[in-house]
């Protein structure tokens, strides 16, 4: 058995546990990565980063790398695939960012790789025991003691097992699958570049169901999803079979349409699940670990990357003796409402693929409503995680995100690569502080105010219209 230690055990290496090892590793802290794979898969369930989570990836320097591997951008959002414009927010990334997951994993570990971090592949955590002291973790082989272990080991979740934590929610009736496709020729009708979310999805035979093709980045490869909110297969985790996937082609785009390859196929539920607490002692969750529901709004991928933010700092400061009392408390308290609204957006999304009459012409209706630019508005500030505001009893614009805007010659995102507080004021800087960085601006994006101190995830964490006073 080989014996390590660390100060964090980050269990998985999806894009959560990726992201949390990126931000533990930038603020000094001994990270280790268990990854049950013995090599990545290379296949993507999600496909795009939404907005918010492009702004986070830039507040780290990670945006033009991922964006080099993306295969286009799309400028709006969807609500149960009904588009919704981005245009109306504050933020210098108001589009999809179309890029496989495979390819925002290889990003992260890129980065991570740099920052002296190698994940620990084929290492399947297989159990693990608290005490007052730490954590010991198992895998394999290895036995690895550390101060705190964090589960980014995806829905089924060993660690959340191990918790016995409630994983609440509801179980859903029916089921989706996702394949990547290469046809011998452009479908009928479907887009040959992913530009909007109009036109992806036809209606499908049967009440309830939904077929829908999104242009990849090779010449005829799509990703087909379909699905059936009201029927599911016996056995959910049964093999998606090359007849199963020819046939629901045949049926949704006629016989004429070849299929060259199907690259890779996969069934998922529309179960929605959120764990009870977010942490035990010395133990979390984070991403679909905590949280998983039916891909909806392409929203999964981004609120477990969003989670390893807000843990990130947290724990660093907690490692680092910089925490204040009850720090680490608030990830749960922030993250866990963010969760239950995007279940909950979810869920209304599902209910808007019309199996009745009744629904379609509820469908209809809603559609109809989307045209209100206020509906519009706050429609994609749900998907997009741009609407997120951590709950604080001090006034605006504490707990919301910073909006991204020049200075010098540069954006002041770039002030956050280092992953510290950043403390914008417009009154004189004051002396360095070596936790803060600080920057005279010539304005706030609030002109009421001189001073907002913002939280290495980007969220203001306190401000005042004082030129006196802290930092000054
Ligand atoms: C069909 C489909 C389409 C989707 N499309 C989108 C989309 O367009 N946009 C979006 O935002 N989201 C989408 N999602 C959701 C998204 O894929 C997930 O939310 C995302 O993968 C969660 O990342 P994660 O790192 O939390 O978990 P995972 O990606 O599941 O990663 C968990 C990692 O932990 C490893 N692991 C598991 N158990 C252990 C263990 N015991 N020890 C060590 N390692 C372990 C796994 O091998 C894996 O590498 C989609 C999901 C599906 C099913």
């Amino acid at each position: 058995m080989d014996e390590l230690t660390a100060e964090v055990v980050v269990a998985g290496a999806g894009p959560s546990g990726l992201m949390l090892a990126n931000e533990l590793a930038l603020a000094g802290v001994d990270v280790v990565v268990l990854e049950r794979l013995a090599a990545r898969t290379g296949l993507s369930k999600a496909l795009n980063l939404q907005p918010r989570t492009a702004e986070v990836l830039d507040l780290r320097g990670l945006l033009g790398r991922a964006e080099q591997r993306s295969f286009t951008t799309v400028p709006e959002g969807h609500f149960a695939m009904i588009p919704v414009s981005y245009a109306g927010w504050d933020t210098r990334h108001p589009y999809q960012v179309g890029i496989p997951q495979a390819q925002v994993e290889a990003a992260l570990e890129e980065r991570l790789a740099e920052q002296g971090v190698k994940v620990l592949r084929g290492h399947e955590l297989t159990g693990f025991a608290q005490d007052a002291g730490g954590v010991t973790v198992t895998a394999g082989d290895v036995r690895v003691r550390a101060a705190y272990l964090v589960g980014c080991d995806g829905g089924r979740s060993a660690v959340r097992k191990a918790l016995d934590l409630p994983f609440e929610g509801f179980e859903g009736r029916g089921h989706g699958v996702s394949a990547d496709v290469l046809f011998a020729s452009t479908p009928p009708g479907a887009p040959t570049e992913w530009r909007s979310m109009r036109n992806l999805v036809r209606s499908a035979a049967s009440p309830g169901s939904f077929v829908g093709l999104i242009p990849l980045a090779e010449p005829n490869l799509y990703r087909l999803s379909y699905g059936d909110r009201l029927n599911r297969p016996a056995d959910l985790r049964a093999k998606v079979t090359d007849d199963e996937v020819r046939a629901k082609v045949r049926e949704s785009f006629g016989d004429a349409v070849e299929i060259s390859e199907i690259r890779w196929a996969s069934r998922f539920s529309d179960d929605s699940r959120l764990a009870g607490k977010y942490r035990v002692d010395r133990v979390f969750l984070a991403g679909d670990a905590a949280h998983t529901h039916f891909p909806a709004g392409g929203q999964g991928l981004n609120l477990g990357v969003q989670d390893a933010m807000n843990l990130g700092w947290k724990l660093a400061a907690e490692l680092n003796g910089r925490a204040p009392a009850g720090l680490l408390d608030t990830y749960e308290a922030e993250r866990r409402p963010v969760a239950e609204a995007v279940l909950q957006n979810v869920a209304a999304q599902t209910a808007l693929i019309p199996a009745t009459p009744e629904q379609r012409a509820m469908r209809l209706l809603f559609q109809d409503l989307t045209a209100i630019p206020e509906v519009q508005h706050r429609l994609s500030g749900m998907v997009s995680g741009l609407n997120i505001r951590y709950a604080s009893e001090e006034p605006d614009p504490v707990g919301t995100r910073l909006p991204d805007f020049p200075v010098g010659d540069g954006y002041v995102s770039d002030l956050f690569h280092k992953g510290k507080f950043v403390l914008l004021t417009t009154a004189p800087a004051g002396p360095p502080h070596p936790d803060v960085v600080v920057a005279r601006v010539p304005a706030l994006p609030w002109p009421n105010l001189t001073k907002v101190l913002v939280r290495p995830d980007g969220y203001v964490a306190t401000a005042t219209d004082s030129t006196a006073g802290w930092l000054a």
